[in-house]
Order: structure tokens, then sequence, then C-alpha cells
């Protein structure tokens, strides 16, 4: 049927029923109005399995027309991408001009972000999911969609980002996309420029020249939507300026503006929606902004691959829902398992599973230090006791599956060899040895520092608690020879004990349980003992 040659006839679908489905087009069933014209929402009978559906028709008094219309068939006819809206059919019947879709139950992204009580119900982790699919959609339309060809979407914005009943991103809208040449040193169509203000990279609005990295532009515009919570056309006031200005160039002030030196790391956080403001993780969000913000570069070539900007909203991803898991793992309640520390081996599993020990650069590790610093902090020395064995257990099971050339462990009593490891962690599937990275090697540093500082805490509390006891003991100690006598011819077995013997033995007791706790906790005796050497001032 279409001017291109394509054979659409298996997705025709007769006017007939697009009448049925919408009540004849009846304002009950209208659910959008864009530039190509009104959209319906319908289900279709049991011929096409009734499925609901968003009838795109038309309007032949729009700005858009049968090129509009030919051109989104083609394109959507043959796009298979689980962020892309599917295509379910269309209609040329008489006058009409229509195509249908497939229909998405959370409708498009920029009414979530302007109605407060929805936006208030996307979470951050919600949000960089939904801007992962959208940026896993424009890859698939920048260089999955044939082998020589490319799709410019040429009109990403929030508006043009569908959601689904599970909240996935699906891209619509592909009236103004063009195809192109792919697999050229440089792919560019010199067009007329069209999009949407706001969301328009500005060096194709100027030149005309059409390339992948527009849509880039654009994509950062959307990104910053979602972190701001802000669409790009609403104004939002600068620091004490008086002038609201629109989003990019609210963005660019707070990135470029020189008189802002100081205030640079206070203004992006005033970036933040107030919505996600408190459980937001602030390196996910500084790292989602920083791609973002190469994505509105105004140099074509300073702008990021599609694939480095899936990575970067994927470690984003990975840091936002890695600390509520590693803050378990670190704060919940102890755990032992066969003797073994359920936290040290959880830790050490998820480490293993995100891959951060093959990682040349992450930031998890960061992250777990800073959360078993700011957990031993005014803690108990029981906990203090049960977090640094189970940091040992976690520096224990780095030194076993990674190959390393160093001994670092012999201190605390553990053997770094492969034997000894594959026994101790039998239950764990991971048999192959990995090389150690840099931000590996210097966890394992970090972690060893750590454990002395826990030992250190454990020391300090234990001498606070033994100073007044010992300092008595040391006060009613015999001083002279016939004092010693007469102590030594007093402790006959009929004799009450005197507060002297009550102190030694509060100190005794005071130990015991200090040894029990170790004990308990499965500190190793050989740790055990390489405490006690390694502290010998505090512990005699
Ligand atoms: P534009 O003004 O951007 O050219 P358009 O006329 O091409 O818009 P669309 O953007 O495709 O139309 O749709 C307009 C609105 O209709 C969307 O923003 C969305 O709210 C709604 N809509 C479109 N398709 C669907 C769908 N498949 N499921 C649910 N809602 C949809």
């Amino acid at each position: 049927m279409s001017s291109s040659g394509l054979n659409l006839e298996k997705y025709r679908i007769p006017l007939a029923e697009i009448i049925r489905a919408t009540d004849n087009f009846s304002s009950k069933t209208l659910i959008g109005d864009g530039g190509f014209g009104m959209v319906h929402k319908g289900q279709l009978s049991e011929l096409w399995q009734n499925p609901t559906v968003a009838i795109k028709r038309l309007d032949r008094n729009g700005y858009q027309g049968n090129n509009e219309f030919l051109n989104e068939l083609e394109m959507v006819s043959s796009f298979h991408h689980p962020n892309i809206i599917p295509f379910i059919g269309y209609c040329d019947d008489g006058n009409e001009m229509i195509i249908v879709y497939e229909y998405a139950v959370h409708g498009s992204l920029d009414r979530h972000l302007q109605d407060p009580y929805k936006r208030r119900l996307i979470t951050w982790t919600q949000r960089l999911k939904i801007c992962l699919g959208v940026a896993k959609g424009l890859k698939y339309l920048h260089s999955g969609v044939g082998e020589h060809k490319r799709v410019i979407h040429r009109d990403m914005k929030s508006a043009n980002i569908l959601l689904d009943d599970n909240l996935e991103a699906k891209i619509c809208d592909f009236g103004l996309s063009r195809f192109g040449p792919r697999n050229q040193p440089v792919t560019q169509l010199v067009t007329k420029a069209s999009g949407t203000r706001f969301y328009m990279d500005p060096i194709y609005n100027e030149r005309g020249i059409l390339r992948k990295e527009s849509d880039i532009y654009s994509l950062g515009v959307v990104l910053f939507e979602m972190s701001s919570g802000t669409l790009a056309y609403q104004g939002r006031c600068f620091g004490d300026d008086a002038k609201p200005q629109y989003l990019v160039n609210l963005v660019r002030c707070y990135y470029d503006d020189d008189r802002l030196d100081d205030e640079v790391d206070d203004g992006l956080d005033k970036l933040i929606d107030p919505y996600i403001k408190d459980h937001i993780e602030m390196s996910s969000f500084n790292m989602f902004n920083e791609i973002a913000h190469q994505c509105i570069n105004i140099k074509l070539k300073e702008r990021p691959t599609m694939d480095r900007v899936i990575e970067g909203i994927e470690e984003a991803l990975n840091i936002q829902e890695r600390n509520p898991i590693l803050t378990e793992c670190v704060l919940k309640d102890k755990i032992f398992y066969q003797g073994k520390h359920v936290a040290g081996f959880t830790i050490y599993k998820w480490l293993h599973r995100w891959k951060s020990f093959e990682a040349e650069t992450t930031s998890v590790f960061e992250q777990l230090i800073k959360i078993i610093d700011v957990a031993i902090k005014d803690c108990t020395s029981e906990y203090t006791i049960y977090l640094s064995s189970n940091v040992l257990t976690l520096l224990f099971l780095i030194q076993g599956c990674l190959k390393f050339n160093d001994s670092s462990l012999e201190g605390f009593g553990v053997s770094p060899s492969r034997v000894s490891f594959v026994k101790f962690a039998s239950e764990l599937e991971e048999a192959q040895q990995i090389e150690a990275k840099y931000p590996t090697l210097l966890f394992k540093k970090q972690l060893t520092t750590y454990i002395e500082k826990m030992y250190g805490i454990i020391c300090y509390n234990m001498k606070v608690e033994l100073r007044s006891l010992v300092t008595i003991c040391i006060d009613q100690a015999p001083q002279t020879a016939t004092q010693v006598q007469i102590f030594a011819w007093s402790d006959d077995e009929d004799s009450q004990p005197s507060d002297q013997t009550n102190n030694w033995e509060a100190i005794v007791d005071f130990l015991n349980t200090l040894l029990n706790t170790l004990k308990e906790n499965f500190n190793t005796q050989m740790s055990i003992e390489s405490f006690a050497i390694q502290y010998p001032c505090h512990c005699h």
C-alpha cells in the first residue's frame, strides 16, 4: 500500500472496527492531542485478540499530513524493541489516516512530571529505570534497526515517552523521525530543522545538519527533567535571581557560571526534585547528572555515545540500589550460619554478582566503606567485635578468590592459601580466581585499615572499662614487704574475700567476657591471638 512499496496489508484495520472501538471517535475515548491529531483509547475485537489500543487519527486540518503518516507507518512497522511502543496496525480507509498502537496504561512521562501527585509516586530508582529504557530504545533506533540503517528520532521529549503498566519506558511518535545510512564514518542528514523547542539541539537548529548526537542532546534534557522534576519549558528561579529560567539555562548556570565557583556543589542539589530528595543517594544523582550534562554539551564531539549513556545510568542505578542492600548487610541483627559470618559472606556475594572485583572503576567499595564508617561510630564493643569479624571474613574471602601477590592478611592470622579458602567457603560456587584490579586492591587495603581501627576501638573501650578497676587495685596493693606478708596470710580459706580480691576478679571477669564475645562472634583463635599481639600495650 505505502508509497515506499511496503507491504503492510496484514496490519490493515477496517475503519468500521476503529469506529466501533472508539465509539465513533467520541470525546469519552479521547486520551491525547498532538501535532498529528487526536489520540483515542479503544479495545479491538477478538479478531485482533482484544488488545487495548491507542488510536492516532491524523487531523486533516493540522500541520502534519500524508508524509508524516507514511513516514511513521514505515518506521514503526519495522521496529521490534521492548522500549519502542508496539505497532498494532493502521487504517487508511476513505479520508482517514490512522495508526494504532498498543495502549500504554500510564500514559506519557510529561504528564507524570507535570502532576505533583503522580510525580511524587515515581521514585528515583524508577526514574533511573525509565531513563535506562529510553536510552536503550534510542540505542536501538540508532544502531539496531537494520545493518545499514539508522533512525534518528528528531523529537525526543518526555511527551513522547510512554509508560506501560510496569512503568517500562516506550518511545513513541515517529512522525518526524528519519532513516539514515549507518556504518559510515559520520552519518548526517541535511533537513529543515524540526522538533520541539526546549528539547532541540541548538547546533541542529542552527545548521540543519541532523546527526544522532541531536537525539542525545534531547535525551540529556529529558534526563534533567527527571532528576529535577521540572519540565524543560517550565521556568524556575536560579539562586536569588528573581527572573525564572528554563531548565537547560538553569543547568548551565549551575555548571558553567563562573560567579558560582564556590557554590556549584550546593547549587547542584537545589536541582533535585524535592519529592525524591530524601531517598536519593547523592553519588547516584551526581553520576546521573554528569552524564546528562555531557549529553547537552554544545560541542557534538563532546557528547557521549549511547553506550556511554547507558553505562552511566546503569552505574547510577547500581549505586542507588546497592546502598540499601549493603546497609542492611552491615546493620542487620547478628546472624551466623554454621559458625560463619553471614554478613561478610553476603556482602562478598553481592560484590561478586555486581562484578565489582573485575571493575576498573567502581564506587561500590567507597560506598561500603562509608556505611562501615557510619556503623562503627558510637557503637558498642560487642557490635564492633561482630562487625570486625565480618569484615575480616570479607577480607579473607576476597583474598581467597582473587589473584594477589601479597600476603597482607597474615598479620591477622589468616593464611591466603587457596586450600584454606575453599575449605572455609565451600558453599560459594565461584571457584574461578579473578585478576585483582586497582579498586579491589585499594579496597582490600582500606578494609585492613578498618579492622585495625575497629580493634583500636575495642581496645579503647576495654581500657576505659578497666581503668577504674585497675586504679583501685593499684591503690590497694601492698606497698611494703610487711604488707605483702599480711596480705599473703590473710588469704586463708575461711576468710571473706577482700575488696581487693573482688576487684581483681572483676577484671578477670571482664576479660573473660570480652574473650567470650570474641569467640561467640567466631573470631578465629589465630585472629584473637593476633589481636592480643598487635595491641599488647592495651591488653596488658
Ligand atoms: P506531537 O505533538 O508530539 O507531534 P502527536 O500528535 O504525534 O504529538 P503523540 O505524541 O504520539 O501524538 O500522542 C499524543 C499524546 O497521546 C501522548 O502524549 C500521550 O499522552 C497519548 N498517547 C499517544 N500514544 C499513546 C499510547 N500508545 N498509549 C497511551 N497514550 C498514548
